[in-house]
């Protein structure tokens, strides 16, 4: 039995090797060629993951589009309905506790009170000059995309024409409709399920394209089947290139210690306290079983720092764990994109934290005005490597603070991004087995009762 446990778990423990045996590679060179690596060799040395990346991105948006049109399309109307609310309650739920979790959390703990901002030179922060009606609007805006193709390279984000002039009063002509060079996947999702509607009310005449948009979703899954065989050694060379490129280990340790702490705790508390409670009460077991199973996803998650990039092993394995497909190619395309709880706990901490630093005490208005941002922030954030630092913006502005002082958290937040992404993650995968659980009469699916009245209570 110990020989087929490791068989069948080979490229999970692999997978889970390339995060750790990474993180000992690039301390070990760190340590023995004192630190002394210029950016091209790290990148030559990041290249292997590079390239796993580029193959995992490369299926994102075909795969996306065509699940979700195929799951949205061969349900009927009355159970996707069902399917959706239920996780979008799920979704709510869940970012809403992870958000007054890290509220409470930074007002108790109190990290940034007594510390010390940033004093180290302005260069390389990307600020963005807009208040948080323009993020909002942004959000908004993506919603709806005006070209489809374009969608698939950029999405709006309003910028400022000249950011010095801040105090003038502005004119329409200071705004800059700008697009943000990254895959518009709120948009697509968003097409693609008025699209899947659309085809299913065409009855006979819409099979022929859900036909073709299910045989692309599988093809694109017997690909992923490939891919994700690299990923031990695609994470292996991503986290150990990101070790090298660390500048200051002492931040990590010092001045932002108690910040990296407690957004850390909270990413633990809500990943293995808030949801299993939830999953608890929702479907009266335990998921730990379930996370052990989903170490692969975890781990790809942690090394690639991307939600969207780690979708198809997401869905791939949700798939081998015997989900309903159209459960998991619905929950996990709209997850992977709107769901980030570990996100919004950061935001809030964050922006909390810059807020103690600079000595502003929050009215408790103030304070629910964070929750709302942060959350807003984490639904707008992509799913792409540090995008919840971009989308801070306006929870800065929530608190009264230029959008400049993100530069007091950017040396830990390569760190605490892969954290957070790991619980983005986790948490839609648990979202998808509990709409599976909780929709498997309706899927006509009596067989799965068995199979769930097996596992562990
Ligand atoms: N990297 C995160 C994700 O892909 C988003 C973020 O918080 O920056 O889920």
């Amino acid at each position: 039995a110990k020989k087929s446990f490791l068989r069948e778990n080979l490229l999970t423990i692999l997978t889970v090797v390339g995060v750790l045996g990474g993180t000992a590679l690039g301390i070990l060179l760190r340590s023995t060629t004192g630190g002394q690596w210029t950016k091209r060799e790290t990148m030559y040395l990041a290249f292997p993951g590079e390239i796993f990346l580029r193959m995992l991105k490369a299926l994102i948006i075909p795969l996306l589009v065509s699940s979700v049109i195929t799951a949205i399309g061969g349900l009927d109307l009355s159970l996707s309905k069902k399917i959706a609310i239920r996780s979008i309650l799920y979704y709510s739920a869940t970012t809403v506790c992870a958000v007054i979790l890290g509220i409470v959390l930074v007002i108790t703990i109190r990290p940034g009170v007594n510390g010390t901002s940033y004093s180290g030179k302005q260069s390389n922060v990307m600020t963005r000059h807009v208040l948080t009606q323009d993020t909002l609007l942004d959000l908004i805006r993506n919603l709806f995309p005006p070209n489809l193709i374009q969608a698939c390279i950029a999405q709006a984000q309003t910028t400022l024409k000249d950011p010095g002039n801040g105090s003038k009063e502005l004119t329409s002509w200071d705004f800059e409709e700008r697009y943000e060079n990254t895959t518009n996947v709120l948009g697509l999702v968003v097409f693609a399920i008025v699209f899947g509607i659309s085809l299913g009310k065409l009855g006979e005449r819409g099979k022929v394209l859900l036909q073709f948009c299910d045989s692309l979703s599988e093809a694109m899954m017997i690909i992923t089947s490939w891919v994700i065989w690299i990923s031990p050694l695609g994470v292996f060379f991503l986290v150990a290139a990101k070790v090298l490129e660390i500048e200051s280990f002492a931040e990590l340790v010092g001045r932002l210690g108690l910040y990296f702490a407690t957004v850390l705790l909270g990413l633990f508390l809500h990943g293995f306290g808030t949801l299993s409670i939830l999953y608890f009460i929702a479907v009266r077991r335990l998921p730990f079983k379930v996370i052990g199973q989903l170490s692969q996803v975890l781990a790809t998650a942690f090394g690639t720092a991307s939600s969207s990039a780690t979708m198809p092993i997401t869905i791939q394995t949700l798939d081998k764990m015997g989900l309903d497909p159209r459960v998991t190619r619905f929950v996990i395309p709209v997850g992977a994109t709107i769901n980030m709880d570990g996100t919004a706990l950061y935001e809030a901490v964050a922006a909390i934290f810059i807020a103690q630093l600079k000595g502003i005490e929050l009215s408790f208005g103030r304070t629910v005005a964070v929750c709302v941002t942060a959350t807003a922030a984490s639904i707008g954030a992509a799913g792409i490597p540090q995008a919840g630092l971009v989308t801070m913006v306006m929870v800065l502005d929530t608190v009264g603070l230029p959008a400049e002082e993100v530069i007091n958290i950017i040396a830990v937040d390569w760190l605490l991004d892969r954290f957070r992404t790991t619980i983005n993650v986790m948490c839609d995968c648990l979202g998808a087995r509990l709409v599976d659980i909780l929709s498997v009469g309706e899927l006509g699916r009596a067989d799965e009762q068995d199979r769930l009245n097996a596992e562990p209570h």
